[in-house]
């Protein structure tokens, strides 16, 4: 029996203003524990919550980028569980009118938009610290940080319409860049501000009828993203085929069995007793300020962009990776530079300098920059040399023609002394010449190499070459 796989996926997007959603303590990853902290934020009695802007505009931002509706009017509700790192018992959520609905976003290798049902804003908890064991039941003690305690949360939302651990993946991606585009979140998965929940049913192909649905809990890798993943399409596919039953729960990934592991079962919106703050006013925002948050160009956008000036996808990839060198990339192309070329010479000579520290964006010369691919493309300056001074030709504000001429750098053609010493060099090695002539396509390189050898920079390798063979096949017919 084959089966459809179906993924929905909750992303959680930790925001990086300056402030706490409900408070003025820092927002800040810090390892002092409980340092940003207040009595809004610990819950103490008679603290009431205020609004901050700022997480609303980035909030925004992201909506606008997702391409959602955005609510005009919305509202906060208070979930209800308890858990020690949530000190007022209940989270500052959104339930039946969140800040966004109806997004989506486009997965450029599958060619497909993920849709999004919805994104809201809430308070994150703080953390445990589990000292002695896994969890809150074999530890022998826990500790409690409440820094994070308050920190903005973004939640995401898609349709269940994602079909594969590699599209599954490339979402996860895709939205952490776009996020980190925005300039709203770190997205850090190390350091918790990005974590998924994924929902994975399976159902036989072409049934219309859903299967039951695993939920797997706070995956905060993409490695374990595509291993959770991968785990569990295989998990219930044999539990399906020996005729046994998926069960609706919640299951963690356990990264040292490889394996996921039943938490609890799924529990319902109304387990949470959802009903609105009492302590906060309704979200009314005008058309006029949602229009005046303005977002920068996205990954989507850049990619779309990329795509029309005929950049493969690993070279695309390379650039979003890479928001300083993408940024470098625009304006270079925006200088009428050839965007191949360009793209080529930022993925291997430039990136090797930055993943050296070697680029100090502040002193680039932009000028210099251009001339250098140009000269690169026109086969006119010597690469392998030119190497060593490159950090010196990107960064000083060298006039580079002078600099590469110093340097013996510039390959200045000479035709007659090519045409002499290619000559020469033909009548120096009639072995090679004999090889070449019997189809052994190394001896040109060898008698180019020669050629070039006392040439001197002063012609250009392909030159040589196609003067070489001309004056062989003339010989021949003669
Ligand atoms: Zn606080």
């Amino acid at each position: 029996m084959e089966y459809d796989v179906i993924i929905g996926m909750e992303v959680h997007i930790e925001l990086s203003t300056e402030k706490k959603l409900f408070c003025s303590c820092k927002n800040e990853f810090t390892y002092e524990p409980n340092k940003n902290v207040c009595p809004v934020c610990l819950g103490l009695p008679g603290s009431l919550p205020v609004i901050n802007q700022q997480a609303i505009e980035y909030f925004i931002k992201l909506a606008k980028a997702l391409e959602c509706k955005i609510n005009l009017f919305s509202k906060f509700d208070r979930k209800h569980y308890f858990y020690p790192d949530m000190p007022k018992n209940y989270q500052i959520s959104q339930y039946d009118l969140p800040l966004a609905v109806a997004g989506k976003l486009f997965l450029p290798n599958f060619n497909k938009y993920v849709h999004i049902r919805r994104i809201h804003l809430e308070e994150d908890t703080g953390k445990s610290v589990h000292i002695g064991g896994e969890n809150l039941r074999e530890a022998k003690y826990t500790l409690l940080n409440y820094n994070r305690a308050g920190v903005p949360l973004v939640e995401i939302v898609t349709e269940p319409v994602i079909h594969s651990v590699d599209e599954a993946v490339e979402f996860l991606q895709l939205l952490r860049l776009t996020a980190l585009y925005l300039g709203i979140s770190d997205v850090k998965m190390e350091e918790g501000s990005l974590r998924c929940d994924v929902n994975v049913s399976l159902k036989p192909k072409n049934s219309e009828v859903l299967g039951k649905k695993v939920e797997i809990k706070n995956i905060n890798s993409f490695r374990f993203l595509a291993r959770a993943l991968n785990y569990e399409i295989e998990r219930q596919k044999n539990l399906l085929r020996q005729g046994k039953e998926i069960i609706q729960e919640t299951r963690g990934w356990d990264e040292k069995t490889q394996t996921t592991y039943s938490m609890r079962t799924k529990e319902e919106a109304h387990d949470y007793r959802y009903f609105p703050e009492p302590d906060l006013l309704p979200i009314i925002l005008d058309q006029q300020y949602i229009d005046s948050v303005k977002i920068q160009t996205t990954p989507s956008e850049y990619y779309k962009k990329y795509v029309a000036l005929g950049l493969t996808h690993e070279e695309i990839t390379f650039l979003l990776e890479n928001p300083n060198i993408n940024s470098l990339f625009n304006t270079l192309i925006s200088n009428q530079s050839d965007p191949r070329p360009t793209v080529k010479f930022l993925k291997t000579d430039f990136a090797y300098l930055f993943n050296n520290n070697q680029i100090n964006w502040q002193k680039l010369s932009i000028k210099n920059i251009l001339e250098y691919i140009k000269l690169v493309e026109k086969k006119a300056i010597d690469v392998v040399n030119s190497r060593k001074y490159l950090v010196e030709i990107l960064h000083n504000h060298i006039n580079l023609i002078e600099f590469l001429k110093a340097n013996n750098l510039l390959i200045q053609e000479d035709s007659d002394l090519a045409e002499k010493i290619v000559e020469k060099v033909i009548s120096d090695n009639p072995q090679a010449v004999e090889d070449y002539l019997q189809g052994k396509e190394k001896a040109l390189g060898f008698l180019v190499g020669q050629a070039m050898k006392e040439l001197k920079g002063k012609a250009k390798p392909n030159t040589v070459s196609e003067l070489i063979v001309k004056k062989l096949k003339a010989q021949v017919k003669s």
